[in-house]
């Protein structure tokens, strides 16, 4: 798969809008319970494909119907994830490559993900999975320390993803990103450098990064609200991401974005297609579709989503259109959190007075008229994301 390399972001010129929608997400809704920090939009119940297939399927036909987020014949990207997309069993992915219409699939170009959690990652699953025609898999390890796998509430041991790896590779699988959790609470004694040294080990080909957050809707959160739980330091956060970001490096991984880690020709271009603010499809609940200027999403609730899927019109549980100066806002984060960075042609001399502050303090680093963040910049994104937007008028 050849991908051209992607320009800077031009923050003052619309997102491009144009036809039928090559990237697709998909989300799978099971999972077999929930972990102590997740407060993504998961069923803890027994998977059944079948119901989430035809779900699915009268969701594309609402999508048609309907004529705005339209798939094209072809798809540049499918993304499964979830919940957890692995434990929907053997026959999911072929199934849902009949729900989406081979012909949209069936050509050398496509980047087809789908993640995977350790324990329900099978041969029987990676056998189904190549044949369907994913060619990435993105297993969520999180860290091989069992205590805090144990804390976190997840199922495998510190040997599953080592043999989930072994799996994947075993049946001709040459694209694996691995999931890594930094930040977690001082006192499991996790230790990074280890987590960090087992991962390499495995030679994966893209590594994503998360650092914990407590959700205030989720256990970890409450938990932290009634000083059950404590997370870690500032200080403590950002020499692990720092560390990784140095390890990483060394071992020949391209920090092309905030949180993602790839080996040359190995960043995943899903992630690139919701960067660059190209319109998007999210099928299932909770999923999010863009096309400019309208954001939506779908119902959150798994049960409310189907019983959605038979009414008249798409799952939707609400959207918003974007202003320009969220747009604007939206576009300078979208691009500083990228190696892409933000294009400083157009911009008032405020703005690159405020990017060369950046560079004076090692937060970003300039070229041309191009600006990208360090990843020191990268740790204080949000608030530099707000810098810029007030010299634009925010
Ligand atoms: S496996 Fe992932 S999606 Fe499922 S509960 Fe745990 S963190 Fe959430």
């Amino acid at each position: 798969m050849k991908r051209s390399a992607s320009p800077a972001v031009r923050i003052l010129e619309p997102p491009p809008n144009p036809g039928a929608i090559r990237w697709v997400y998909v989300h799978a809704p099971y999972c077999a319970r929930r972990c102590f920090y997740c407060d993504f939009a998961v069923k803890v119940a027994a998977a059944d494909c079948d119901v989430w297939l035809d779900a699915l399927r009268a969701e594309i036909r609402a999508l048609e119907k309907e004529g705005v987020f339209v798939l094209d014949d072809a798809l540049d990207t499918l993304y499964v994830g979830g919940g957890t997309p692995s434990l929907l069993g053997a026959e999911a992915m072929e199934g849902l490559l009949i729900v989406i219409g081979e012909e949209r699939l069936r050509h050398s170009e496509v980047e087809w993900t789908a993640e995977a959690n350790p324990e329900s990652f099978t041969r029987e699953v990676a056998k189904s999975w190549r044949r369907a025609g994913v060619n990435r898999v993105s297993l969520g390890i999180q860290t091989f320390h069992a205590p805090s796998l144990q804390w976190m509430g997840l199922l495998h041991g510190a040997d599953g993803a080592r043999s989930a790896v072994r799996i994947a590779r075993g049946e001709g699988f040459t694209n694996l990103s691995v999931d890594l959790i930094f930040g977690l609470p001082a006192h499991l004694e996790r230790n990074w450098t280890r987590d960090l040294d087992e991962t390499l080990s495995l030679e994966p080909e893209h590594v994503s990064l998360y650092g914990l957050s407590a959700e205030s809707a989720t256990p970890l959160g409450l938990a932290v609200a009634e000083d059950r739980e404590a997370l870690p330091s500032e200080e403590q956060y950002e020499q692990e991401y720092l560390l990784a970001v140095d390890r990483l490096a060394e071992a020949g991984y391209e920090a092309y974005a905030v949180s993602n880690f790839a080996r040359p020709g190995f960043a995943s271009w899903h992630n690139s297609v919701y960067w660059s603010g190209e319109p998007y499809v999210g099928l299932g609940n909770g999923a999010h579709s863009y096309r400019h200027p309208v954001r939506r999403w779908n119902t959150r609730d798994w049960d409310a989503y189907r019983a959605g899927t038979e009414g008249p019109g798409p799952p939707v549980d609400d959207e918003e259109e974007l202003d320009v100066g969220k747009v604007r806002l939206e576009r300078i984060w979208l691009g500083l959190r990228t190696r892409r960075g933000i294009s400083l042609r157009d911009l008032p001399s405020s703005a690159r007075d405020r990017a060369a502050r950046w560079e004076e303090s090692a937060l970003a680093v300039a070229e041309g008229n191009v600006v990208r963040l360090t990843p020191r910049g990268w740790l204080v994104m949000d608030r530099l994301t707000v810098e810029m937007d007030a010299e634009l008028g925010g």
